[in-house]
């Protein structure tokens, strides 16, 4: 009986192709934390601060509702011209399990708006951690701008570009390129919402454009952990991020020095990276 009745929901759950994951409503207790609620349900603090517009982390209100997945993942919007494949690359995750995360065969064809599942066990798993250089990629993109003297693409005048840009699709993760602490959350005039990492090597990292930001002020995160998402905000002509390289003078420097080679952003094999794939 009891097999019959698996049976059967095994039967439903593939016709209806009910999804990997269950969007959770909760509502907070006298006494939560983020990390108590984070660790109780087995996600990462960073996946609520993704999913909710929390002002102050330390103090979350009871009674008030916060909602996650279950189990840990993130959420990402298709976007005109996106692929599985490509959506796959923006999460350092394999396609094929991206696909299954989703119901889907390589066949089916997605559409701008619709909503896929990223699974936190397949996120970075393609991440290329390097070993002689300091930190990793951010994102997955294109880069757009380079450091050094330019001409502004609004002033149009010449001015110095002070980190790299890399564009990528609005609402695209971005991920610390180095293990460290947060040290500034928050709007940054013409940086718009910005993230300052302050590495355990003594130079900071900085994010800045993002339409979202996912971690708090003095939070420790690690290498290739969401800080935030791809947006426009400040002074911006499209959907990019803005990477800097700084010491603890605030001194900036090259950020493609920092990085690893650009045909090691996309690690196909994490056995092999001989065989990598290329970076754009
Ligand atoms: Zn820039």
């Amino acid at each position: 009986m009891k097999q019959k009745l698996l049976l059967i929901f095994l039967l439903v759950v593939f016709v209806l192709q009910i999804p990997a994951y269950q969007l959770i409503s909760y509502k907070v207790k006298p006494g939560d934390t983020l990390y108590n609620i984070a660790r109780d349900h087995g996600i990462n603090i960073s996946t609520i601060l993704d999913f909710n517009n929390i002002n102050n982390p330390r103090n979350l209100r009871a009674g008030s509702t916060i909602v996650f997945p279950q189990p840990d993942g993130l959420f990402y919007t298709v976007k005109p011209g996106d692929s599985m494949a490509y959506i796959a690359k923006l999460f350092f995750a394999p396609v094929d399990r991206l696909l299954a995360a989703n119901s889907m065969s390589s066949r089916d064809l997605i559409h701008p708006g619709q909503t896929i599942f990223v699974p936190g066990s397949i996120i970075n798993m393609y991440q290329y951690i390097p070993v002689s250089r300091a930190y990793r990629w951010p994102v997955y993109g294109l880069i757009s701008s380079y450091y050094g003297w330019r001409t502004h693409p609004i002033s149009r005048e010449m001015s110095f570009h002070s980190g790299l840009d890399i564009a990528a699709p609005q609402g695209a993760p971005i991920f610390a390129a180095g293990s460290g602490v947060v040290t500034f959350v928050g709007d940054n005039g013409g940086y718009g919402l910005m993230v300052e990492l302050a590495h355990d090597n003594g130079m900071k990292t900085r994010y800045a454009h993002m339409s979202h930001i996912s971690v708090y002020e003095g939070q420790r995160v690690l290498t290739g952990s969401l800080i935030g998402r791809i947006g426009s905000t400040g002074l911006s002509t499209g959907p990019h991020l803005h990477f800097e390289v700084l010491d603890s003078d605030y001194r900036t420097f090259d950020p493609l020095g920092h990085l690893p080679a650009r045909d090691l952003m996309y690690v196909v094999s994490t056995h092999d990276q001989k065989t990598s794939a290329g970076g754009n």
